[in-house]
């Protein structure tokens, strides 16, 4: 692990003067990897604090290219990137705000197939897909190799925001333990979207990132945040633990060696 250049000590000097986070802090930020998932309206926010808080290596995982209907929200991508796959000009915006992030991409939906081989090298999971079946997929990956997750979702004028330590609160599943029924909800593009709520959820998923990775402040952890844009408003539901959890309950967990 490579020190903290000059350069380094100057960017990131505003945070660095934060009590509770420091040269030390920052270091920790360096040596850091976090992989976000989706390079869509969570993922662009998120993706672009990290960098430019200095979190050392950031990957990427999405499969799709950009289209005109994304800029309202995808602030990662422009104009002149229409039809190319998001994960390049995801690179290129965050290489153009901070050189010194290390960015890996995936050009692949993240799936039970590849989930671990993809997860498995980051210290830390920002989940920003659109989609329920992925995000069980992260969940349960992410329980099961032990990895902090933040987990987020938009629609409307509204979102959610939880993030879950493996053993230490309680895992999406914990609270809803099984995927809707398809059809039984809308799906992103028939539900819609104000592109400033994905900026706000984004945001503090990253804002939870760094906290976890400098180990400062009090996670989201068994604390379901939720947005209401319209009435521009948050509250807060508690959750704990559910002991019949199939992924981080008494028998999963038996059967993991936790
Ligand atoms: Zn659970």
């Amino acid at each position: 692990m490579a020190h903290l250049s000059q350069e380094e000590k100057r960017r990131y000097s505003r945070q660095i003067i934060i009590p509770g986070i420091g040269e030390e802090g920052q270091q920790k930020l360096k040596d850091a990897s976090v992989l976000v998932i989706g390079a869509g309206g969570l993922g662009s926010p998120a993706a672009l604090y990290l960098a430019a808080a200095g979190v050392g290596t950031i990957g990427i995982v999405d499969s799709d290219d950009v289209e005109i209907s994304n800029l309202q929200r995808q602030v990662l991508h422009t104009t002149a990137d229409i039809g190319r796959p998001k994960i390049v000009s995801a690179e290129r915006t965050i290489k153009n705000l901070n050189p010194n992030v290390n960015i890996v991409t995936y050009g692949e939906r993240l799936t039970a197939d590849n989930a671990s081989r993809i997860i498995r090298d980051y210290d830390l999971v920002v989940d920003a897909v659109d989609n329920f079946q992925a995000r069980y997929i992260v969940n349960d990956t992410c329980v099961l190799l032990r990895k902090s997750l933040v987990e987020a979702g938009v629609m409307r004028f509204g979102g959610m925001v939880m993030t879950i330590v493996p053993f230490r609160g309680p895992c999406y599943r914990c609270i809803f333990p099984d995927p809707p029924a398809p059809g039984s909800y809308l799906a992103p593009g028939e539900a819609g979207i104000i592109g400033a709520v994905p900026g706000m959820i984004g945001s503090i998923e990253a804002l939870e990132a760094i906290k976890l990775l400098i180990g400062t402040g009090e996670p989201l952890v068994g604390r379901l945040l939720l947005f209401d844009g319209l009435d521009m408003r948050f509250t807060e539901v508690s959750a704990g633990r559910n002991p019949e959890c199939p992924v981080c309950g008494k028998t999963a967990r038996a059967s993991t060696g936790a």
